[in-house]
């Protein structure tokens, strides 16, 4: 049996780190009584936290991604990246549980779609690389090579050079390198570490931090899988305010405000300013009941950072919302908030210039799909909802995607690619055949059954468990997954490959046939 708990909001929670102000009626337990020179001192929960607080504390407020770098990755204790050989995130004994771990036909159906982009891009016979970016436990990765779906296409697995894995966590690499390496050591290499795989001695693994240390060459045809990868990546919040033409323009830098001139004309435009974290008063740690989401909340969920409106704009609020007409349409709606992930649209540039005319990339994530999304930054600890400002380093940290804004960069960053979706995940599942896969594993059990040994899980309880796990991912009640999951295609842009209707192709999964080209 897995565990229920989705990396996904519920909706009712969306609003949940709204600016808020907080009510200074309480002393908390978690603030010492004055020091004997008067000094309060403050206890924070983890080290982590001690040290933003600090920081923050000396050189002003940092943004959200600032905030969710450091507590997702950072060397001081990140969710991610702390020295904690036994945590692991996954399942029931973790914090949340993802599709690959639900059901092995999910890599599967991802592995097929790989194959048939392959066919349809004419079986090259070499230079493919398999890529994923935050392999997790790296059962999506294997699922993918498993016999039944790249395996049983032995021109493709003999044209594959190598597959490459883009992972922050040592733990989570080393659960990767004993899944899909088995006796084969780990070896550190000039960009990371390296192995061989265990279904072939030949086939290289490669481990590094981020895809810009990975080389780019336009020989390669990449195929890239990014599962619940890109929610985990950093987002800045800006907030649009009304124009105040009464106000001078100060600019927030990193050694403090600077006085611009008043200048006339944006004094009457609306702004956009960032939304910046700073630790919360520690007299309302007690009473901040509306950020932290469950009844069995602890001490320890509870918020020790917050969020306020910067008073002045920064760099970043004067840069990034004037990236995309997107941003630019909400700009005169007061109060209006987006999240933009100028890392996310880092990644999926780098995907469309890595793939140009030969290769893929196929991002499945949760998020809107096509609106910006607002206020969605969540925390996630022991299958529940907490809230993203409490035990900085033990709670996951993710926002919604925008899937949009990957579009959009990986169209402005490469002529030779096109993007397809996103579609919901049950459409895509759907159309990569998930029920007669779902039928095929039941027949597969009914046979193995036969001869099975008392102690085997019965018949019943696999078929319950394929069936259980089948249904979960294409789920199209409001809050299922196969509703909330959207899947979104980057692929070369080849316009003399037709569909079978003459049409524009279309990759399997987003409307398209397998296409022998
Ligand atoms: N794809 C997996 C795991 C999703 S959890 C699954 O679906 O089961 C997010 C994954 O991304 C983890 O493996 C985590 O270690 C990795 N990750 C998070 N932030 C990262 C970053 N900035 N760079 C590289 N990997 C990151």
């Amino acid at each position: 049996m897995r565990s229920s708990l989705l990396r996904l909001p519920r909706l009712c929670d969306r609003q949940f780190v709204r600016c808020r102000q907080f009510a200074c009626t309480n002393t908390s337990v978690r603030w010492s009584s004055s020091t004997s020179d008067g000094v309060a001192r403050r206890e924070w929960s983890t080290p982590l936290a001690k040290i933003l607080g600090e920081a923050i504390t000396t050189t002003g407020p940092i943004p959200v991604a600032t905030y969710m770098r450091q507590c997702l990755t950072s060397d001081l204790g990140g969710y991610y990246t702390h020295e904690a050989p036994e945590h692991d995130p996954f399942g029931r004994k973790g914090d949340f549980v993802t599709s690959p771990e639900i059901s092995q036909v999910f890599g599967e159906l991802v592995g097929l779609w790989v194959v048939a982009e392959w066919i349809a891009q004419g079986r090259k016979s070499e230079g493919i690389s398999l890529m994923e970016m935050g392999p997790g436990r790296g059962t999506l990765m294997d699922d993918m090579l498993r016999v039944g779906t790249i395996r049983n296409f032995k021109d493709l697995v003999a044209a594959i050079d190598g597959i490459y894995l883009v992972e922050a966590s040592p733990t989570l690499r080393g659960a990767q390198h004993k899944l899909l390496c088995g006796e084969h050591p780990l070896e550190k290499t000039d960009v990371g570490f390296e192995s061989r795989s265990k279904y072939d001695d030949k086939l290289r693994i490669v481990w590094c931090e981020d895809v810009r240390l990975l080389p780019k060459d336009t020989e390669q045809s990449p195929f890239i899988v990014a599962h619940e990868f890109f929610d985990a990546l950093p987002v800045h919040v800006f907030q649009s305010v009304a124009p105040n033409p009464h106000q001078g323009e100060t600019i927030q830098t990193p050694t403090g405000p600077i006085e611009a001139k008043k200048l006339p004309r944006t004094a009457l435009e609306h702004q956009w300013r960032e939304l910046v974290v700073s630790p919360a008063s520690p007299f309302a740690l007690d009473t901040a009941t509306g950020i932290t989401t469950t009844s069995s909340a602890s001490a320890a969920d509870k918020p020790e950072f917050e969020l306020t409106l910067s008073r002045a704009s920064t760099p970043h609020s004067l840069y990034l919302p004037e990236l995309s007409e997107r941003y630019k349409a909400l700009k005169s709606t007061t109060d209006a908030v987006i999240e933009i992930s100028p890392e996310s649209q880092t990644y999926a540039a780098d995907f469309a210039t890595r793939i140009g005319t030969s290769g893929a990339a196929l991002i499945i994530d949760y998020g809107p799909r096509a609106q910006i999304p607002a206020n969605s930054l969540r925390g996630i600890r022991k299958h529940a909802r907490v809230s993203p400002f409490a035990s900085a380093g033990l709670v996951d940290l993710s926002a919604d995607v925008d899937f949009l804004a990957l579009a959009e960069a990986a169209l402005n960053s490469s002529p030779d690619v096109e993007v397809h979706g996103p579609v919901s995940q049950a459409t895509f599942l759907g159309a990569m055949g998930i029920e007669a896969r779902v039928a095929q594993l039941v027949k597969q059990a009914m046979e193995r059954s036969r001869g099975a040994s008392a102690g085997d899980e019965s018949l019943s309880e696999t078929v319950k468990r394929i069936e259980s796990g089948w249904k979960r991912l294409v789920d199209r009640s409001p809050q299922g997954m196969g509703v909330l999951y959207q899947v979104m295609a980057i692929v070369p842009h080849w316009p003399d490959l037709k569909s079978k209707n003459g049409g524009p192709r279309r990759p399997v999964g987003f409307g398209g046939d397998v296409v022998v080209s």
